[in-house]
């Protein structure tokens, strides 16, 4: 399902975005898959089931256990991550070499665990650590979208503090106050990087 392997080139194009849970990651990466064509998206393997309206190599291809197993094992992955202790993630390389090689930057929207295999993986990508406004505008995020129960926000929220502690690993930080602007300042940072 992935074109073939093609050569490495410009990696500085290489982007990730990572940042603690709900801090709106996907609604920034969404903003951009919409509006600048000319950014790569990376589209992750994952082993959680869609969510209504999701499209299958649109915003995620969804694998079963042994799809996953056997990616990794053709190397095919250029990260992988068990995610909130639950599903399997992982950001095909192919489809990101092959980008990289006509010349466009290449967006990934992962989480932390990825981020940091990626940076050891291609010391020359870019790491854009996606911030809150406050710490309270987190929680109310999570709450507000009330997608997990009460358990399961109050893990993530201790994942989150976790992961705001790792900000200072990243090149770039950007505060995701609304999502149009935060999306701009990532194409801008592209375009900077791209240079
Ligand atoms: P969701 O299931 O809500 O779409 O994503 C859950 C989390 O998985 C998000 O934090 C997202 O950044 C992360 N994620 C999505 N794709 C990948 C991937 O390919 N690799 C890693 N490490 N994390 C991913």
């Amino acid at each position: 399902r992935f074109p073939a392997q093609a050569p490495r080139s410009g990696r500085s194009r290489l982007l990730v975005l990572a940042g603690p849970t709900a801090v709106g990651k996907g609604t920034v990466a969404a903003h951009i898959r919409e509006n600048h064509p000319e950014i790569h998206l990376s589209v992750s393997a994952t082993t959680r089931p869609p969510r209504p309206g999701e499209v299958d190599g649109v915003h995620y291809f969804f694998v079963d256990d042994a799809e996953f197993d056997r990616l990794i094992a053709e190397d095919a992955l250029l990260e992988h991550a068990v995610v909130h202790n639950r599903s399997r993630y992982g950001t095909p390389r192919a489809p990101i070499d092959h980008a990289l090689s006509e010349g466009k930057t290449v967006l990934l929207e992962i989480d932390l665990q990825g981020a940091r295999q990626v940076r050891a993986a291609e010391p020359s990508a870019t790491l854009i650590f996606l911030l809150p406004p406050s710490w309270d505008e987190l929680v109310h995020r999570l709450v507000g979208r009330g997608t997990e129960n009460e358990e399961e926000r109050a893990r993530r929220l201790r994942t989150a503090k976790v992961e705001l502690a790792a900000q200072s690993e990243f090149d770039y930080r950007i505060v995701n106050e609304d999502v149009a602007t935060a999306a701009r300042e990532v194409v801008e940072l592209s375009e900077a990087t791209a240079r």
